[in-house]
């Protein structure tokens, strides 16, 4: 299908940013984004990259009665000779199509998502920020717009990708997140979205979030809905331990959101010969393992941050400090080899790395 750009007035541009220290995440997006439309008639038409700007929606929409959104994460990355890279970009794809199918959406043409998401990212070079770990977030998106109330899936799709410069995670070095498990809530039950980045998901997950925020804690660690008694995830990112010398990691089992940083971690940790267990991980194994020293590392990962180490771990009223609140060897090296694949700077047995623009 062919991709329509009309471009943005020059005056009509935005300036950018002149200091990357400060970009922080989510809040500047670049000059045209990516919009196609659905329908049970045409499937996928009219898809074009436009001037970046607000949509017109019916305020009868599907998708803001009955949560029919879904989304994506993932980046560009800039490399020293001004090559620019995607990062395991088919693994998206895929995985926003398995969350269509669960909340009876289309599935995107995947050639249609990759060539729109390319040809933007292309139009859009000159705001990949240069500095290392930052780089520039892409949002797929769509949601149900048909103008009708009643429950039921929409007649009329958008998909959408915005794009914008992000800063690097890490601007004033690893901190070390305090985590509160949480046993008033949960996020997904068994049959439930859990594995989706659905909307609804996060919505659902805020209050949570700010009852451990207003405590101090940077985030809650979510336990499985049926026992209370299994780790799932911490915050919107997939969890590992270091026991002993094997990493572990919850099994996918329906509930939790499969992680391409987590996969990522799963088979660049077996290349160097380390076991890595995906397995159900109850809060007791954690809360003993942490006591008797057999687990010396915790760790989430996810795109944001590729892994974020886990400093202590409140549970039941104790606060279980795991490596003295500092970043263990293997977390570290998880995230230098990761992040040098991702900007070109080592070698990718792996295929991960899509060049999509030469120096
Ligand atoms: C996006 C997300 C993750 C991490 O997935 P990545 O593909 O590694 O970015 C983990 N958990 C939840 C709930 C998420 O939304």
């Amino acid at each position: 299908m062919k991709i329509k750009i009309t471009k943005a007035r020059p005056h009509k541009r935005k300036p950018k940013p002149t200091d990357e220290s400060t970009l922080g995440f989510g809040r500047l997006f670049c000059d045209h984004f990516f919009i196609a439309r659905h329908n049970d008639k045409k499937g996928w038409y009219e898809s074009a990259i436009v001037p970046y700007g607000p949509l017109k929606l019916d305020p009868a929409a599907v998708c803001f009665h009955y949560g029919q959104a879904i989304f994506e994460g993932m980046k560009a990355y800039r490399g020293k000779d001004n090559s620019i890279y995607l990062f395991r970009p088919t693994e998206n794809i895929k995985r926003m199509n398995v969350s269509a199918e669960r909340l009876c959406m289309p599935a995107m043409d995947p050639d249609l998502f990759m060539e729109g998401m390319k040809k933007l990212v292309l139009l859009e070079k000159e705001w990949i920020p240069r500095g290392h770990g930052t780089s520039m977030y892409i949002r797929p998106t769509m949601i149900g717009i048909e103008n009708a109330l009643g429950v039921h899936p929409s007649a009329d799709y958008l998909f959408y990708i915005i794009v914008g410069p992000v800063g690097t995670y890490y601007a004033t070095g690893f901190s070390p997140t305090r985590i509160f498990v949480t046993e008033e809530f949960v996020r997904a039950a068994p049959g439930g979205v859990g594995y989706c980045k659905a909307a609804g998901n996060y919505a659902a997950s805020l209050l949570a979030s700010k009852k451990a925020m207003d405590m101090g804690f940077t985030q809650v660690l979510w336990l499985d809905g049926r026992e209370r008694k299994y780790v799932e995830e911490v915050g919107t990112s997939n969890i590992f331990f270091l026991i002993g010398k094997n990493l572990a990691t919850p099994n996918l089992s329906g509930t939790i959101l499969p992680g391409v940083t987590r996969d990522s971690v799963i088979q660049l940790a077996r290349s160097w010969g380390t076991t890595v267990e995906e397995r159900p991980i109850s809060i007791d194994e954690v809360t003993a393992g942490i006591k008797d020293g057999t687990i010396t590392e915790v760790f989430a990962s996810g795109t944001a941050a590729i892994v974020s180490p886990v400093g202590e771990i409140f549970y039941k009223g104790t606060n279980f400090v795991v490596n003295e609140r500092k970043i263990g060897p293997v977390t570290e090296r998880l995230y230098n080899e990761i992040l040098q694949i991702q900007y070109g700077e080592k070698k990718d047995p792996f295929g991960w790395r899509v060049k999509i623009a030469g120096p």
